[in-house]
């Protein structure tokens, strides 16, 4: 199939861009690598009369190393976040979970911004930026705002950002202490949606209890979210005390509505969530161990 007749745009400015989405209304949508909203206009699934594309945006593109954070540009591809040796060394999550994103011809054209834009449940970044604590950076013809990524995503599809938004740039704080990250996932074939995922960041202290610790969960639910009441339970104990099943028993158990399709059912998710924890949980606590 071929997508319903669009007007092109290609505004030379990030400025000029909003301006643009704000004058042509619900009608108008940004396009950034195509990755995703190419197959849904192929598909019918939406159809916009305007789509303003992103890349002659060059403030949008970039890795900038700042003092305790790292800043990406929207329009960063997933590639270039994966190439990365500054996103390797201060921001390793996101690091890993790159390579778990389709296949190569998608990481050179979709965008780290166009991922946690699009708001996927399943896809890695959205869940990288939650477990991470980032911070969104928007554009509007208002100004400037920025936005923490816990109150980003409202829903399937959807996020905090108003049509005539665009995210900029995502910063993401860089590791401190003795830390260890893991992302795991299970998909029926490499390049798949994960069918679930979990990502882990854990910081001990000098005794090895657990001072600081996220947990991500994506294909299980709406959005991707943080399995909040276990990372609570863990803080303050001797990391070397906690069985990582345990952990994965937690996480899954505060879950509220698990979708449940032809590739799992809800109870099937919620196990296979529970595994991911436990190892992406095993796998981070190694590492700060070894830090
Ligand atoms: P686009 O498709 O251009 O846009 C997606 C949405 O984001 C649109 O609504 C657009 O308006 C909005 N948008 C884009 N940029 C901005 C911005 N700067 N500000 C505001 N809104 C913006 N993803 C995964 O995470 N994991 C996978 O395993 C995975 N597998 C895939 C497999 C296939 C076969 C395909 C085709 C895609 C897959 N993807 C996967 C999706 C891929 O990662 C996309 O690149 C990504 O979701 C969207 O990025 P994009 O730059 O292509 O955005």
């Amino acid at each position: 199939m071929k997508p319903a007749a669009f007007e092109y745009h290609a505004p030379a400015t990030a400025q000029e861009a909003v301006e643009l989405l704000a004058e042509l209304g619900d009608g108008a949508k940004a396009i950034a690598g195509g990755q995703s909203l190419m197959p849904m206009l192929i598909l019918r699934l939406a159809v916009f009369d305007h789509l303003v594309d992103l890349r002659r945006l060059e403030g949008l593109r970039g890795i900038d190393s700042r003092d305790d954070s790292v800043w990406i540009g929207a329009g960063t591809t997933h590639s270039a976040v994966g190439k990365s040796p500054e996103v390797r060394g201060s921001v390793p999550l996101l690091s890993r979970a790159t390579p778990l994103i389709g296949h190569f011809q998608i990481r050179n054209r979709g965008t780290i911004g166009g991922s946690i834009a699009h708001a996927d449940a399943a896809a890695e970044y959205p869940a990288v930026a939650l477990t991470l604590d980032a911070e969104l950076e928007v554009l509007s013809p208002r100004g400037r705002r920025t936005i923490a990524v816990a109150e980003f995503f409202t829903g399937m599809w959807s996020t905090e950002l108003a049509e005539d938004e665009l995210l900029t740039g995502i910063v993401f704080p860089v590791r401190q202490g003795r830390c260890g990250f893991a992302i795991e996932e299970f998909a029926r074939r490499s390049g798949d949606f994960a069918i679930a995922g979990a990502t882990v960041a854990v910081r001990l202290d000098a005794d090895s209890r657990i001072d600081r610790c996220a947990i991500g969960l994506f294909g299980l639910g709406p959005t991707a979210v943080r399995a909040s009441t276990a990372e609570v339970e863990l803080i303050g104990r001797a990391a070397s005390e906690v069985d990582p099943r345990d952990v994965g028993h937690t996480a899954v158990s505060g879950l509220g509505s698990v979708p449940s399709d032809l590739h799992g059912s809800a109870d099937y998710r919620r196990r296979v969530g529970a595994a991911m924890v436990a190892r992406a949980w095993r796998r981070a606590v190694q590492e700060a161990s070894d830090d």
